[in-house]
C-alpha cells in the first residue's frame, strides 16, 4: 500500500489561495486505509474549504486512468467550473487525475512510502521500488529500504544492541534483522554474499508494458 500522510491545512489553503473554484477527489483505496483521503476525510475537508468547492468525488484508485473516468464522469460540469482540484491520494493519484482533466492539480497530501500494515495506522516502510529486487538473498528483508544507509554488502559499525546508529537507535538494524533471519533459515552463507552496485539505469525508464 502507499503510505501517505496529510499535508497542514496552511500548506493546503496556500497551495489554493491563487484560486477561486476547487474540485476535491479522494482516494478509495490506500488513502481511505491511511485516513488520509477516504470519503470521511474529503468531507472534512469540504467543510474546512467551505463554498470554494465546487463539488467533491470518491474515485475507487486515482491512480488508474480508467477509474478517474468512471468514476469523474458525472462531475464533468463541476470539474470543467473548477480552477483547480485538491487531491486526496499519493503523487500517482495526483498526476493521473491531471493526466486525466487537464486542470491544474494540488497535492494535499505527502506520499511517504511503499508500506507493510501492521494495524490501520501504524506502516512500515518497506520497498523503495528499484526495479531490481533481491530479496530472495536477504532473508525477505530489503537492506535498500531498511538499512538507513542503504547498504547492500552488510553491516556498517553503527549498530548498538541491533539498533541503528541513524535516528537515535529508534529502528532496529536491517542488517542484524537480514543476519538473524538468513540463520533462522539455515542459509547464511547469504550474509557473506557480494552484490555489485545497483543498476540505477533500471530507474530510468518511465513507462512500462508489464504484459
Ligand atoms: S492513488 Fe495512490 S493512494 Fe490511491 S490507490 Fe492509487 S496508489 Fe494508492
Ligand atoms: S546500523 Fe544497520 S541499519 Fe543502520 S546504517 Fe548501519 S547497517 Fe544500516
Amino acid at each position: 500500500m502507499i503510505i501517505t500522510e496529510q499535508k497542514s491545512m496552511e500548506e493546503i489553503q496556500e497551495m489554493f489561495a491563487p484560486y477561486e473554484k476547487l474540485f476535491i477527489v479522494g482516494c478509495g483505496t490506500c488513502s481511505t486505509s491511511c485516513k488520509t483521503g477516504g470519503e470521511d476525510e474529503v468531507k472534512e475537508m469540504v467543510e474546512k474549504l467551505g463554498d470554494r468547492v465546487a463539488g467533491w468525488a470518491m474515485v475507487e484508485d486515482p491512480c488508474d486512468l480508467r477509474l478517474d473516468r468512471r468514476d469523474l464522469k458525472e462531475h464533468k460540469a463541476q470539474i470543467a467550473d473548477s480552477d483547480a482540484i485538491l487531491v486526496m491520494a499519493c503523487g500517482a493519484g495526483v498526476q493521473t487525475v491531471g493526466t486525466y482533466s487537464k486542470k491544474i492539480v494540488l497535492p494535499a497530501l505527502n506520499t511517504l512510502f511503499i508500506g507493510e500494515t501492521e494495524r490501520l495506522g501504524k506502516f512500515h516502510d518497506m520497498c523503495k521500488a528499484c526495479g531490481d529486487c533481491i530479496l530472495d538473498e536477504t532473508g525477505g528483508i530489503c537492506p535498500l529500504t531498511r538499512c538507513a544507509k542503504g547498504l547492500l554488502n552488510g553491516p556498517c559499525g553503527g549498530q548498538v544492541k541491533g539498533n541503528c546508529e541513524v535516528g537515535d537507535y529508534e529502528n532496529e538494524c536491517a542488517w542484524v534483522q537480514i543476519y538473524d533471519r538468513l540463520k533462522e533459515q539455515d542459509r547464511l552463507d547469504l550474509f557473506t554474499a557480494f552484490r555489485p552496485p545497483r543498476d540505477y539505469s533500471k530507474k530510468t525508464l518511465k513507462t512500462h508494458h508489464v504484459f
